[in-house]
């Protein structure tokens, strides 16, 4: 697919601006606070529908103005899209493709596919396990869409049932006599751990079912920038152990987990049994990446992801996703760039922001449109 025009409108620093792509490779260049990243993050919220730098809509809202708009036309080998977001400072977004306005926001996710790769995603290695399922779930979602509505009625009934279970701690008390929680609560509860166990499964399947496909690739891409000297290991560790192949099994595991952690539960006043707990283990060599790995094993590792996400959103999709490199060329030492540019070449549209255009060398450059970002123009 290609990104054709971008058209920016009281988004974030830019008033009204207009680009049409004209190379498979853009590169944004312009001193610090111009606009570089904020243009990355409105291609990152048509693909996504989500900004990894906010979660809020009025932030990327030009602050003198009450709503924003980004615009695109992407090609895509069936045709082309146009599609429009328009953002508001209080008030909910509106979605269009073609012109008609969607009524469930999900449907939009799909019309353009990209991965972004900037030096935050160094918290995939470095940071909490939600930033891990967040990434993994980001994918998920791109390849198939239906998941963002599995996932979100998943994160509803967590939601719900911490409620109720912080309402049964509040009755229980200090005795923690079970007979001072009304009866409705113990039915209603578990009516929540049945709907926990159902949509933790179908979370937890098509978790294992992604990362059966990613690890090849990664580890084919681990290899290959980094020299093939180290192993690289990404293991999913689901917070309920179980056959995944088997949904009845899974619900059957959550399901007895959730008696085993009943008191625990109870005494938090939260859900501590489902997926949402889940983590993805990196490791090099079968040492935690975390806590072991270099600055340049971390980088070379998040590339090693994000340079296979691309080839998974290729294959499932049947079409080569956007690729947006938000500063990072500039701390990778020139080995792990070249090894970058050269996966590049030609087979995705690349959006690279830098604050100077020498990190690149001529041959790319020639072949590259070059756009000067200075104040949101
Ligand atoms: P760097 O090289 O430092 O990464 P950049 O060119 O990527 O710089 P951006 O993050 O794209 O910079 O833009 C930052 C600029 O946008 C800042 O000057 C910031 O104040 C401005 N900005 C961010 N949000 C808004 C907004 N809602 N309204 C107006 N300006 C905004
Ligand atoms: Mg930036």
């Amino acid at each position: 697919m290609y990104l054709e025009t971008l058209h920016l409108r009281s988004f974030r620093n830019y008033t009204d601006q207009r680009v049409t792509f004209s190379a498979q490779k853009t590169i944004l260049v312009g001193n610090n606070a111009q606009g570089k990243s904020n243009a990355l993050e409105a291609v990152e919220l048509l693909a996504t529908l989500k900004s990894h730098r906010t979660s809020r809509d009025r932030d990327l809202v030009r602050r003198d103005a009450e709503s924003g708009q980004i615009r695109a036309t992407v090609a895509r080998s069936n045709g082309s899209l146009e599609l429009a977001m328009t953002l508001r400072g209080k008030g909910r977004r509106t979605l269009a493709i073609e012109g008609e306005v969607l009524r469930r926001h999900l449907d939009f996710l799909g019309a353009l596919n990209a991965v972004e790769f900037s030096s935050l995603d160094l918290d995939l290695v470095r940071g909490a396990p939600e930033y891990r399922r967040h990434w993994l779930d980001a994918l998920l979602v791109q390849i198939e869409p239906i998941y963002a509505y599995i996932l979100q009625e998943y994160v509803r009934v967590v939601r719900q049932r911490n409620a109720l279970l912080k309402s049964i701690r509040k009755s229980l008390g200090d005795g923690g006599d079970a007979t001072t929680v009304p009866r409705s609560d113990w039915d209603q509860l578990a009516l929540w751990d049945a709907q926990l166990a159902a949509g933790g499964s179908r979370v937890m399947r098509r978790r294992d079912r992604v990362l059966q496909r990613l690890i090849p690739l990664a580890q084919r891409w681990h290899d290959r920038i980094g020299g093939g000297t180290e192993h690289l290991s990404v293991i999913y560790a689901p917070n309920v152990e179980c056959d995944r192949d088997d949904p009845a099994g899974v619900r059957a595991a959550i399901l007895e987990k959730i008696k085993e952690r009943r008191l625990a539960e109870q005494h938090l006043g939260t859900s501590v049994v489902g997926p949402h707990r889940d983590e993805i283990d990196l490791q090099i060599d079968d040492t935690p990446a975390r806590a072991y790995g270099s600055q340049g094993q971390q980088r070379t590792l998040v590339l090693a992801l994000k340079l296979a996400e691309l080839e998974l959103i290729e294959a499932v999709i049947g079409e080569p996703p956007l690729l947006l490199l938000d500063d990072v060329l500039a701390e990778l030492d020139p080995m792990r760039q070249n090894q970058l540019l050269d996966a590049i070449q030609d087979r995705f549209q690349t959006l690279i922001t830098t604050t100077h255009v020498d990190t690149f060398d001529a041959q790319w450059l020639s072949a590259s449109q070059v756009l000067v970002v200075e104040a949101g123009r």
